[in-house]
């Protein structure tokens, strides 16, 4: 056992290739042409990152991991399920649940560290479906990558639905008028593949430091 020396296989791209292909398999597919159907995840994140992923895509192996998890339980097709909600005006709203197990929704999600309160974007997808489903009760599962589980038990709430609602109208007048959303400023910009379209290219960003700041406006300087 060991690690392969130049020459050999390239075992790192033969393992990228079957996450890749498991993605493939068991990915949400989205038309992104068909701006009538609006799904979930993609109303419930920032909505400009919807927009980049549907009109001009940068795919990383995070999101193909993350794919990964979340599709391997909805691929259990006696537990999983696609939701239709009807908004009007021929618009629909299509989400998917990793698991409906006695009644309650499960959500499953890998992530570095448990987190003190479950992820916004999490809680509204969670919500959204109970109201898809018809069901009152909904699970978040975090998962780490020592395969760790914490869970947070939710209850079904309107006003966060009403929201969701919102924003799939939104963002399908966006890609009706071509018209890139507006940003999102979260922590999740840290993390996202589009953060060099949003804001500055992040090596080339100069780091400001007190000290800096104090050599420049020294006590000459004072107002
Ligand atoms: S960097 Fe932030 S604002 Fe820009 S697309 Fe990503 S999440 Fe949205």
């Amino acid at each position: 056992m060991g690690r392969s020396d130049a020459g050999d296989r390239d075992y790192k791209q033969v393992v990228r290739d079957a996450i890749d292909s498991m993605g493939e398999n068991i990915e949400i597919k989205i038309d992104s042409k068909d701006i009538n159907t609006i799904h979930l995840h993609e109303a419930t994140k920032c909505l400009r990152l919807s927009y980049y992923d549907r009109t001009d895509p940068i795919d990383t192996e995070q999101t193909q991991f993350n794919k990964v998890l979340g599709g391997l339980f909805r691929k259990m097709k006696s537990h999983s399920s696609i939701g239709k909600y009807d908004m009007g005006g021929g618009l629909t709203l299509k989400g998917q649940v990793d698991m409906i197990q006695e009644d309650v929704i499960l959500l499953f999600r890998s992530i570095d560290k448990f987190p003190e309160n479950p992820l916004p974007v999490d809680m509204l997808y969670v919500n959204a479906c109970m109201w898809m489903f018809n069901k009152i009760e909904g699970v978040i599962v975090y998962i780490t990558p020592d395969g760790k589980e914490d869970s947070f038990v939710t209850n079904r709430n309107q006003k966060m639905f009403e929201e969701v609602i919102k924003r799939t109208r939104v963002f399908q007048d966006f890609l009706k008028e071509n018209r890139l959303p507006i940003i999102e400023p979260s922590q999740d910009c840290l993390t996202c593949p589009y953060y060099e379209r949003c804001y500055i290219r992040k090596k080339e960003g100069k780091q400001i430091s007190i000290a800096s700041l104090f050599g420049k406006f020294g006590k000459e300087d004072k107002i």
